[in-house]
């Protein structure tokens, strides 16, 4: 069969058409989500960049500066003065990166075959990818009772496979960070390598800090961090996908550095070959356009929603799982199960929430998008059903 081709407003209309099915994040109805709609500015800045591709970048050498620059920025925030490493499309592929270092390392320095990675119960699911695709075997540390890593734990399931120790600042469910500090305390008396992924809190932590909020230290102001996963794409605004990979040591690169004959540059660390150079340039955009001071102010309002939100459902008579750190509350009906509840809430309204599994509970991620009309109108039909 031949097809004709299509005039430009018959494809626009049927994509409408089709794109109507999707949700929208502006409706407020998306509470479970770690993403929210990119700022305007950034998508202007991403379609001027469409076409630099980063995985050849001695042709696009402008945008390979903005890389550097965007990694600088973001380094200096986790309190490093040279930083090395890429916006990549996420904290999964940053994850990937980051263990794909540990283990390269331990495998050329420590001789270490079939490695073990220590990650808390509460891990994202990616490092089971990473795992899956490295020959890893994941060796889970167990939680205390308030869902943080409990650093004995890792302490004790510590052999001599092991390649790296993972914490996270900002769990994916309740938004908790790990004791970092103890962590990286046991790594670097091991000479073991430590990843944090502060995919969800990289762009909230240090801006609440600057606001004056008291966190634990998290960062490469720690001695034993070797890596920091930090995703521009949930709280920072940028348009899908853009994660961010930051080294301590450039020799993390080099251990991962496959020859690339054929490019303008000889070799290559990052997973993927072809990649945007439009994710870069806008995330460098926005920490320019905000500043510091403006990302706080975002990062402040999310808390005050977060504590709006909160201290309003302990009134209608919920429980709150445990007290939120960031962004994420969790929360239980006396009697009725999570799901169940989930289910009426979608019912009711076409609120979509996500129900965590460790505990179980229903969360709500309070995203930019998610304004303090949508939580009043989510409250009461929280009050209706309870
Ligand atoms: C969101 C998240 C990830 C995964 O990031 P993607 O961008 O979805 O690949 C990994 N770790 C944590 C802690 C996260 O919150």
């Amino acid at each position: 069969m031949k097809d004709l081709p299509t005039p430009k407003e018959d494809i626009l209309s049927e994509l409408a058409q089709i794109q109507s099915k999707d949700l929208k994040y502006s409706d407020g109805k998306i509470l479970g989500s770690m993403c929210t709609e990119a700022h305007p500015f950034a998508k202007e800045i991403y379609i001027k960049f469409l076409d630099s591709n980063l995985g050849d970048p001695g042709l696009f050498k402008g945008t390979r500066e903005i890389e550097e620059k965007t990694i600088n920025i973001i380094g200096k925030l986790l309190s490093i003065d040279k930083a090395y490493g890429n916006i990549v499309t996420g904290g999964t592929e940053a994850n990937i990166m980051a263990l794909r270092a540990a283990r390269n390392h331990a495998r050329k320095y420590k001789g270490i075959k079939n490695g073990e990675i220590i990650i808390p119960e509460s891990a994202h699911f990616s490092f089971k990818k990473a795992a899956d695709m490295m020959n890893l075997k994941i060796v889970e540390s167990e939680l205390d009772d308030n869902y943080k890593i409990n650093p004995k734990s890792v302490q004790d399931n510590i052999s001599d496979k092991t390649v790296s120790i993972v914490g996270i600042a900002g769990t994916t469910e309740l938004g908790l960070i790990d004791p970092i500090e103890e962590l990286s305390n046991i790594a670097f008396e091991n000479n073991i390598y430590m990843h944090v992924d502060a995919a969800f809190g990289g762009f909230s932590i240090p801006f609440l800090e600057m606001a004056g909020y008291n966190f634990p230290k998290f960062d490469f102001s720690l001695p034993g961090v070797s890596s920091i996963t930090v995703d521009p794409h949930k709280m920072g605004l940028a348009p899908i996908p853009a994660g961010g990979i930051i080294f301590r040591k450039k020799e993390y690169l080099k251990v991962m550095a496959i020859d690339s004959p054929y490019l303008t540059v000889k070799t290559q660390s990052t997973v993927v070959g072809t990649r945007l150079g439009a994710s870069s340039v806008a995330t460098y955009a926005l920490l320019k356009y905000f500043g510091s001071d403006g990302y706080s102010k975002l990062a402040l309002k999310l808390m005050n929603n977060t504590k709006f939100f909160k201290n309003n459902l302990e009134k209608i008579g919920y429980n709150i799982v445990v007290e939120p750190e960031l962004n994420i509350v969790a929360f239980n009906h006396p009697t009725k199960d999570a799901d169940i509840l989930a289910k009426e809430l979608k019912d009711l309204n076409g609120w979509i929430v996500s129900v965590a599994s460790c505990p179980k509970a229903i969360r709500i991620v309070l995203m930019n998008h998610v304004t303090k009309q949508h939580l009043t109108q989510l409250l009461k039909d929280l009050k209706e059903l309870f």
